[in-house]
């Protein structure tokens, strides 16, 4: 297993370092954003523990620049300690977890570990696209990791586009296929349940195909 920590406080880093290096982890390091960025964006971590508080780059831009370019390994970002809107900024960009400083290095690898037995789960039934994952069975959906709470109707509709994944799908597809015979089938509200839905994906993966519909195609693979 291999784990990037990027982490600027020097003493910190070497501690990091050290004792995920003495729990059997292969470790590289980067004392910035920029070369965070890079050595995670081209080289196959297992894990990444990730400082948000960066030189040059700071560790949420780090985040999002990896997940739009469908960098899936699991990080655990290190955030100030009582900053809740640091752990909301992580979350929303990609993180899987996060641990305030200061933290006892036990439960940085404990946390590791679990990040680690998580992203070698066996494959499910789940339907994904990029970082969305739909799982029928729980009905639940995520983006990264993290749950994302939709209406029943928006759940039905995302499940439909992505059981139809890469295929243009019409309103009045739509239409036919989420509501109830006794529904009032008026088309035009299927556009402002795709438009919510997209906002609360906060992902490119629906795409509105002008005069013709909606589909669901992968995120574009650009940095
Ligand atoms: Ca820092």
């Amino acid at each position: 297993m291999r784990i990037l920590v990027v982490e600027d406080d020097p003493d910190l880093n070497r501690q990091l370092v050290g004792a995920l290096s003495d729990a059997g982890y292969v470790v590289d390091s980067a004392r910035d954003g920029e070369e965070g960025h890079f050595l995670g964006d081209t080289e196959p971590y297992d894990a990444v523990v990730l400082d948000l508080g960066l030189p040059i780059m700071d560790g949420v831009s780090v985040l999002e620049k990896w997940r739009r370019a469908g960098r899936k390994m699991p990080v655990l970002i290190l955030t100030a300690r009582d900053r809740w809107s640091d752990k909301v900024q992580g979350f929303d960009a990609g993180a899987d977890d996060y641990v305030a400083k200061p933290f006892h290095m036990e439960e940085v690898l404990a946390r590791i570990r679990a990040l680690l037995r998580r992203a070698g789960g066996h494959a499910t039934s789940e339907l994904s696209c990029g970082p969305l994952m739909l799982d029928p069975k729980a009905a639940r959906v995520t983006v990264n990791g993290q749950a994302v709470k939709l209406t029943s109707l928006e759940f039905r509709l995302l499940s439909y586009l992505l059981h139809h994944k890469g295929r243009v799908v019409s309103r009045a597809e739509l239409v036919d296929h989420l509501y109830d015979q006794d529904f009032d089938r008026d088309s035009n509200t299927i556009e402002v349940f795709v438009g919510r839905l997209r906002k609360k994906l906060g992902v490119e993966v629906l795409r509105t195909i002008r005069g013709l519909g909606y589909c669901v195609t992968e995120p574009d693979n650009a940095a």
